[in-house]
């Protein structure tokens, strides 16, 4: 095994459908990591095989479409969440695995074992670690790991309990475009504000960042931890069954095979569609009739047609770009630059679409694909004793966070694109006589009622001295870090008595 250098911080890219490590050499040059084949990207897809050999990446992607029910793929679109969550619903509709509840926490059933979404995490971020060692000859010991600008704090405690789990220090997190924002603007001298439009495999962000030369101010942010290619291949997959369905009156979606070999197809036309403006879809014999005659699938797309039936979903992107444009009381003509992150946005329809609204063609400034993890490779290294770049980043939080008040209402601590780090603290107080023990319930979102935000956690404040309704005098703090994560305290003000709680997931 290679000697570990516990001072060396990577820079990585935990995506959805994609991840990708890189590094600062000695010099402050960063480089992207890549694998000894020579690519840089690692698929996120986590698979265990017939003879219970785990594979990772490319080996896992490679085996897929004949193990579809053990192969966990998009698993980042399940961390951080509660089974019961509607979305969890949604994610197994489209999946071949099984999706399960384990106490509380969403489970992942592959090859008859179950794993936690977070496990899966730690699985892929243990491969890129290795591809990083190969690469290096030694191996690192902390991260910088990225995160859509919209996780919660549930989903980034979440991402840092995947690093604990395989000895990798997550030494912070930061917000995806937030990288990018970096990967552009450091070593330039800049002061410019940009909007960075990132639409990756699974997740959207938008956040407009003020650069003044090595100080990165997010101004405001937003998106949508459910809008990424994967929906937009979705949407082909489910045209294509309909054309089949209508031609020959057969339904191919209970058939996993099948729905792999035409979610691989789809994903690859709708990104040949970004460069030609007509291509076939094709699949031999993708199914037998009940006499056993073959059938194959034929049929020809076009990039209108691509367009035609993903506009709901640009229209829903391009919706979250004027509310954080309003967030930020901002218009067109205060951005400087638009930058395009993410493999989504090579769409032709979305840069024609932010070049209408923008009145200029986005920058082409970063490399989409790599720009996150460059950026925080730079941040890593600005960490490292042993460099001298400095950096500021000033981010926000993406939602409120809040408690239930009475009526089930959301009543809000921290309004959503508050700066962090921050802190606010409340007054409370018994609302029955004698009440020994006060517990809050925790929310993040932006909807007036807290049942429709994500349940962060719940917070109980015991021993509260037997009083009068109204007469024990506590004060509670919530203190969110430079990571967007979460820690409540409480203190009753005439014992002196304290607690205080991390709200976090659940970890082995
Ligand atoms: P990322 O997470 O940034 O690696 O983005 C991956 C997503 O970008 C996947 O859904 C890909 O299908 C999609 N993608 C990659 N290249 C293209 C392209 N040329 N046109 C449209 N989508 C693309």
């Amino acid at each position: 095994m290679e000697r570990l250098r516990p001072d060396v911080i990577i820079g990585i890219d935990l995506g959805t459908t994609n991840s990708c490590a890189a590094v600062a050499l000695p010099d402050g040059q960063v480089r992207i990591i890549p694998q000894r084949n020579g690519d840089a990207i690692v698929p996120s897809i986590f698979a265990i095989d017939d003879k219970g050999n785990e594979l990772v990446g490319h080996e896992a992607k490679r085996q897929w479409q004949l193990n579809p029910r053990n192969t966990l793929y998009a698993t980042k679109r399940l961390i951080g969440r509660s089974p019961r969550d509607e979305v969890v619903d949604s994610v197994q509709r489209s999946a071949a695995f099984r999706i399960e509840d384990g106490g509380g926490e969403v489970a992942l059933a592959c090859q008859g074992r179950r794993f936690r979404v977070h496990e899966v995490s730690a699985r892929i971020l243990a491969k890129i670690r290795d591809v990083a060692s190969d690469f290096l000859g030694f191996r690192a010991g902390r991260a910088v790991v990225t995160v859509p600008a919209y996780f919660n704090d549930r989903q980034r405690q979440a991402v840092k309990a995947a690093g604990r789990l395989i000895g990798l220090e997550v030494v912070r997190i930061i917000n995806e475009p937030t990288a990018a924002a970096l990967a552009y603007g450091v070593g330039k001298s800049l002061r410019e504000r940009v909007l960075i439009f990132d639409l990756g495999g699974g997740t959207f962000d938008v956040s407009i960042i003020e650069i003044r030369d090595r100080v990165f101010e997010v101004k405001a942010t937003g998106g949508d931890i459910f809008l990424g290619g994967l929906d937009f291949d979705e949407v082909l997959v489910q045209r294509v069954l309909q054309a089949f369905q209508a031609e020959h009156g057969l339904d191919l979606s209970q058939d996993p095979v099948a729905m792999q070999r035409i979610r691989d197809l789809a994903e690859r036309t709708k990104i040949d569609l970004s460069s030609r403006t007509e291509v076939p879809f094709s699949i031999p014999f993708i199914t037998m009739t009940d006499d056993g005659r073959p059938l194959s699938l034929d049929l020809r797309l076009s990039r209108r047609e691509l367009e035609e039936l993903t506009a709901p979903l640009v229209r829903r992107a391009l919706l979250r770009v004027e509310r954080v444009m309003e967030d930020a009381g901002l218009a067109p003509g205060d951005i400087d630059e638009v930058m395009l992150v993410g493999g989504q946005t090579r769409m032709p329809v979305i840069q024609r679409a932010l070049a209408e609204r923008f009145g200029r063609p986005p920058s082409k400034g970063v490399h989409p694909d790599e720009a996150v993890a460059v950026g925080a490779a730079l941040y890593g290294w600005s960490l490292q004793e042993d460099s001298d770049l400095r950096l500021q980043l000033l981010d926000v939080i993406p939602m409120a966070i809040g408690l239930e008040a009475a009526g089930g209402r959301m009543r809000v601590v921290l309004p959503r694109n508050a700066p962090i780090p921050n802190a606010k603290a409340l007054p409370a107080t018994n609302s029955v006589d004698g009440q020994q023990a006060l517990s809050v319930r925790i929310f993040q979102g932006d909807d007036p009622l807290a049942e429709r935000n994500d349940l962060l956690g719940e917070f109980t404040f015991d021993g509260v001295r037997p009083c009068p309704a109204g007469q024990v005098r506590l004060r509670m703090l919530f203190e969110v870090n430079v990571e967007g994560i979460l820690t409540v305290s409480a203190s009753d003000r005439d014992t002196g008595r304290q607690m205080r709680t991390t709200v976090r997931v659940t970890e082995s």
